[in-house]
């Protein structure tokens, strides 16, 4: 097969969000679109993806290094010789040809995205969702193909005026949507007013262990560590990102005063990054690391990550990768890892699952459509679809 275009865009995500650092007034994402000379069912197939979101669109190294070095690719540079289908693995590794290692964020995130679209293009070749054809390639042997994935909310943003109230709503409607399990933002408050909206959400949840904070980065180490030790009597299922993310020192810290698991990872964006951060943030096992595929070099990179955590003892179910929509979904239930995270009506269109997901009792059921399938999503689909059209696909 060989890839005959490939298109690329920046979309604004209109959104009013805040964490405790950022606000997302400026957001933007990144969609590329990636036509074959290959059809299915009548119609070209075309591989989509986005690069997550929470970072900036990555336009100028698609534009300018990554999208014409997969160009010039020959097809037997990309294809798996047994298959004759792309390889994406074997892309990355033409993506990669003349860059310097480290750095690595400078371009993770633009090859991450192709990685990703790459691997839709596998699943629409073999006719299969992409979950299942990573749980061939990257499974556990001897593990079941799921048939579900746990499944947490994310939210709990700020919301200025009526905050508290406003939380409640949405704790509440995220429970009556069937989940069982939620995060919310953390840190952007004076504490005393950060614990009111944890015990507002507890009391509607029932129990410290369906509830993880995320502190997006917020604290310096003695801040840090105060939040820590009071948030502790709560017994919460996590701490996410108390403090920067190569902080390894204040993490370290955190870890030892605080007797619940640490989560980070959304912001490393290699395996190396991941190393470090276990190796040196100390966590004694206490922790869920949360890498975002497209954002770091995509699913090979995730499951060297997978691998890489094994080796500090942490276990695939404490790992559940960061990012709320269809990536993040079948990389999860692919690989066989512990949660996938769910954004229902955030940062739209990108955020959420297809209308095949389901939601029920915390668990999420997976799609069949081939690929990632962002077809089933109509709003997301648009933009897409307009990419495939000046492909004339
Ligand atoms: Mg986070």
């Amino acid at each position: 097969m060989k890839i005959t275009s490939i298109e690329e865009r920046t979309v604004p995500i209109v959104t009013s969000l805040r964490n405790a650092r950022v606000d997302f007034s400026e957001i933007t994402a990144s969609v590329v679109a990636i036509a074959t000379d290959q059809f299915r069912e009548g119609r070209r197939v075309v591989g989509y993806a986005f690069n997550s979101f929470g970072r900036y669109a990555c336009g100028g190294p698609l534009r300018e290094r990554f999208i014409p070095r997969l160009l010039r690719a020959a097809p037997h540079e990309l294809n798996d010789p047994d298959t004759g289908i792309v390889g994406p693995g074997r892309a990355v590794d033409v993506l990669l040809q003349r860059e310097k290692a480290g750095a690595h964020a400078e371009r993770s995130m633009a090859v991450g995205t192709l990685e990703l679209a790459l691997w839709d293009i596998v699943g629409k070749m073999r006719g299969l969702p992409l979950y299942r054809v990573l749980a061939e390639r990257f499974a556990e042997p001897g593990a079941d193909v799921p048939r579900t994935v746990r499944c947490y909310v994310g939210g709990g943003f700020y919301r200025g005026a009526n905050d508290l109230a406003l939380l409640c709503d949405e704790v509440s409607g995220h429970l009556d949507a069937g989940y069982t399990e939620v995060k919310i933002k953390a840190g952007g408050l004076a504490l005393a007013d950060d614990l009111r909206r944890i015990e507002s959400v507890l009391a509607l949840i029932g129990s410290g262990s369906r509830l993880a904070l995320d502190a997006s980065c917020a604290f310096q180490r003695d801040e840090a560590l105060a939040f820590a030790r009071a948030i502790a009597p709560y017994d919460l299922r996590w701490l996410e990102e108390p403090c920067d993310p190569a902080d390894f020192e204040t993490y370290r810290a955190v870890g030892e005063a605080y007797p619940g698991t640490v989560a980070g990872g959304e912001n490393l964006f290699s395996r190396e990054e991941a190393d470090n951060f276990l190796r040196y943030g100390c966590f004694g096992g206490r922790v869920v690391l949360q890498p975002d595929p497209p954002l770091a070099y995509g699913i090979r990179e995730l499951h060297r990550i997978v691998e890489v955590a094994r080796a500090h003892g942490v276990g695939r179910q404490n790992i559940v990768p960061h990012g709320g929509n269809m990536m993040s979904l079948h990389a999860t239930a692919g690989l066989g890892l512990g949660s996938a995270e769910s954004y229902p009506g955030l940062f739209e269109p990108f955020g959420g699952f297809s209308r095949e997901v389901q939601v029920s009792n915390g668990f999420a059921t997976l799609p069949c459509a081939p690929g990632i399938g962002f077809e089933e999503q109509p709003a997301l689909y648009a933009i897409f679809r307009e990419l495939a059209q000046r492909q004339g696909a």
